[in-house]
């Protein structure tokens, strides 16, 4: 993150103290720079300038509501997949008709919902979910718009749990059927034909699968054309891949050269779908060192955050970098970084060389993105508060969840 910066041996978040947020909110915190989430929406603005565009925040990287909020006061719209990323959206002040709605599973409820409020588009990912769309819009006595999720076959070379575009992957409809799903399509009552959709995974560092499946994409459009369905936008998924450990994004001017060299002289809209990009640096989660055991040939350095806070790493076996708050006189101690969860599975990070005391304080970085919105309250641990940082401003965003809270919607039965 560019607006982290260390001054006097502390480091900051623009011009906001670490030190000094945790001892107001406590730790474990997440804590966000507003320039960084503006800086980023930026740079997709930037590429697809002079490109007929709707930049669209996939929600699910971090849904919370100030940050929805930022988004749609910047202009952005919405991916969501589900109806509680659209009741966030709106309760955020996102515009519906600027939403687009993705997910192989909606329900019927989810899909009265987002037609009631008129969202831009559903990207259909089957064939039962298009009869069961036109059903329910029927019902409604509406129309749905739809764009379908193709499968372009490509290989993302990211982790294969964020691969998505694989034609052994659950998500979409292989690209090859995708014809005879619109033709069927455009003799539905009740459904109207957008456009087309398709997202090959996430944390992609290498641009050149975005640009296979663009042009497999773009080959679909013309087909269906000479067909006589004429398609108003191409959904191309979600954003570039950000800097955990030592990748190298890609450069988003060679990214705003695949989409001019594809796009210019079409008159498609493009949707972009970018959600980690956007928040995924902007982020730090702020923990505290409550002990440091030495183990035997290994130490361990035991904090207030955890998996159920930060699941990135025990999910994905992700790296985040982890840095003290404040530098020390103490010597750099080979350790791993664990929670308190019950779990070997429980550490943010394995192998770390760290200048730390029991006391210190440490900032997790580029945790932006599916952080939070991954969080849950494994082990009874109440879900940790968030700070937005606008230069020397502090939102509190989120309330640190209180153990009230934490039972809330329970009953005893006896
Ligand atoms: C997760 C997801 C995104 C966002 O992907 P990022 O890699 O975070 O940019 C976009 N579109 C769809 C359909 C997704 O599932």
């Amino acid at each position: 993150m560019n607006q982290l910066h260390r001054k006097d041996g502390h480091l900051f978040v623009e011009e906001v103290s670490l030190e000094e947020l945790a001892r107001q909110y406590g730790t474990p915190l997440y804590v966000y720079s507003q320039a960084a989430l503006g800086e980023a929406y930026a740079r997709y603005e930037q590429a697809l300038l002079g490109l007929p565009h709707l930049t669209c925040y996939a929600v699910k990287a971090n849904s919370s509501l100030a940050l929805l909020q930022y988004f749609a006061k910047l202009g952005a719209g919405f991916d969501i997949v589900s109806g509680g990323e659209l009741a966030r959206v709106l309760a955020a002040g996102g515009r519906a008709d600027m939403v687009v709605f993705s997910g192989v599973g909606k329900t019927a409820e989810e899909m009265r919902m987002a037609l009631e409020v008129g969202i831009r588009c559903f990207n259909v990912e089957s064939e039962s979910e298009l009869q069961r769309l036109d059903r329910v819009a029927g019902e409604m006595g509406k129309k749905a718009p739809v764009s379908f999720r193709v499968n372009p076959d490509v290989d993302p070379k990211t982790h294969p749990y964020i691969s998505t575009g694989l034609k052994e992957n659950k998500f979409g409809v292989p690209i090859s059927q995708a014809p005879a799903l619109y033709r069927r399509a455009s003799e539905m009552a009740h459904i109207e034909i957008k456009g087309v959709d398709c997202h090959i995974g996430s944390q992609l560092i290498d641009l050149s699968p975005i640009a296979d499946a663009l042009d497999r994409v773009l080959g679909l459009v013309d087909t269906l054309s000479r067909d006589g369905i004429r398609l108003k936008h191409v959904d191309i998924g979600g954003g570039v891949g950000i800097r955990y450990q030592d990748e190298t994004p890609p450069d988003m001017s060679a990214y705003r050269g695949i989409l001019h060299g594809r796009f210019k002289g079409r008159s498609e809209e493009i949707i972009v779908e970018p959600g980690r990009s956007l928040v995924g640096e902007a982020g730090v989660l702020l923990t505290r060192v409550e002990y440091i055991k030495a183990g035997e040939g290994k130490n361990f350095v035991i904090v207030d955050a955890a998996m159920n806070d930060l699941m990135r790493p025990a999910l994905y076996d992700a790296f985040h970098e982890i840095v003290p708050v404040s530098e020390t006189k103490a010597e750099p101690l080979a350790c791993d970084v664990v929670g308190p969860v019950c779990e070997t599975g429980d550490f943010i990070g394995l192998g770390r060389q760290l200048a730390v005391e029991e006391g210190s304080l440490l900032a997790v970085l580029s945790a932006g993105a599916y952080g939070m919105s991954m969080s849950s309250n494994y082990n009874s641990r109440p879900r940790v508060a968030e700070v937005l940082v606008n230069k020397k401003e502090i939102h509190l965003i989120r309330e640190r969840e209180t153990l009230q809270g934490l039972m809330a919607g329970e009953r005893l039965v006896y």
